[in-house]
């Protein structure tokens, strides 16, 4: 009996992904995968701060329909948008990995994974720095259990200086870069083609591998927007920052309940995808106002701010202002012309 409790598949699939991740360098991290904990110095003065996410098959992607690429992209996205939120600069991230037996036998579809992942992850110098990996339970004979991807992000800040979301203030805008709508669109033509009787499985024949692959998929392979959340942090503009995770109705409440404030949308506006032009107009307003996932940044600032049209290339809408809050009466309006309707946040749920 080997007196080693890890079983060698998973100290070799250990050793793969250290090798793989090595080639992300790194001013911040001390030590990486290998030794029992990682070490990092951050730059001084700075403050941590740290996220983790959850991506579990069947709730936050399908096997059958995201290519490997997009899970292992989506899965650290999430926790970068978090980091870019607040306006941090990336320091380094760290994958926990439960494996069906057969996935961690042959790593076809995890070589894949961490082909999206780390790319994503150099394109922002955010080194891989330790992880945990464990083989899944299996369900039934036929089934040897699901993919469970858990990171957690670590990024610093200068002390005290991080954007939050709870220090809006009435009278100031209400801005959001990029376009809204965009993965809610591109998730539904997704599962579409997903459930269509002979359609080519998507999954495996997509293989992106370039910036260019990546550019116009919002739903597999969001943009978190680092560099605006740093400018804005730098540059003092913003008076408080959230991410679009859950849709922007959703997210607003999150900033504006946080605020003791609330907030009045432009309908007109917003800036749709425009993969949100295949939708009918009635979807098209739900995935601009309730889609989740778009990883734009939604941030206020104070009306004697000038806010540029764009930041690091990306565009920047104001999409509204802030007002004081009554008790009792709605958060969140949204004006059309002269029309004032109350918008409520309507709950984004997660894959089925
Ligand atoms: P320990 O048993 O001491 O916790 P492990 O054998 O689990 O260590 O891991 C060995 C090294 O490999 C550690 O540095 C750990 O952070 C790293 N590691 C394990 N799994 C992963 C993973 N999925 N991604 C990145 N690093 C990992
Ligand atoms: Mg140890």
């Amino acid at each position: 009996v080997p007196r080693n409790p890890k079983n060698s598949g998973e100290l070799a699939l250990i050793d793969h992904i250290r090798t793989r991740a090595s080639t992300i360098p790194s001013r911040h991290l001390r030590l990486g995968i290998g030794d029992d904990c990682a070490i990092l110095a951050p730059p001084t003065g700075h403050e941590l701060l740290v996220t983790t996410d959850f991506s579990l098959e069947n709730r936050h992607f399908r096997r059958s329909a995201h290519p490997p690429e997009a899970i292992g992209h989506r899965a650290l996205a999430r926790g970068l948008s978090d980091l870019a939120a607040m306006g941090a600069t990336p320091l380094a991230c760290f994958l926990s990995l439960a494996l069906p037996g057969s996935i961690a036998r042959h790593p076809t579809w995890l070589n894949r994974f961490l082909d999206g992942f780390l790319a994503l992850a150099a394109q922002h110098h955010f080194p891989l720095a330790g992880g945990d990996t464990s083989e899944s339970p299996r369900i039934s004979p036929k089934n040897d259990g699901f993919v469970l991807a858990d990171i957690t992000a670590l990024g610093s800040a200068p002390a005290h200086r991080a954007l939050r979301r709870s220090t809006a203030r009435p009278g100031d805008f209400l801005y959001v870069t990029g376009a809204l709508g965009g993965a809610a669109a591109e998730l539904s033509a997704l599962l579409k083609r997903a459930s269509k009787p002979g359609a080519p499985h998507l999954a495996s024949e997509m293989r992106p591998s370039t910036e260019s692959a990546t550019g116009n998929h919002p739903h597999l392979f969001p943009q978190p927007r680092l560099a605006v959340g740093q400018t804005l942090l730098r540059r003092r503009l913003a008076t408080a920052c959230i991410d679009l995770s859950d849709g922007l109705s959703t997210d607003l409440n999150h900033l504006c309940t946080a605020s003791n404030v609330s907030a009045e949308l432009d309908v007109d506006r917003l800036p749709a995808h425009s993969l949100t032009a295949a939708l009918t107009n009635a979807a098209q307003i739900a995935a601009i106002l309730h889609g989740g996932e778009d990883y734009e940044l939604l941030f206020t600032a104070a009306p004697t701010t000038t806010i540029p049209r764009s930041i690091a290339g990306v565009p920047i809408t104001r999409i509204g202002v802030i007002l004081k809050h009554v008790p009792r009466r709605p958060r969140l309006l949204i004006v059309s012309g002269d029309t004032r309707f109350e918008l409520l946040p309507q709950g984004w749920e997660h894959l089925k």
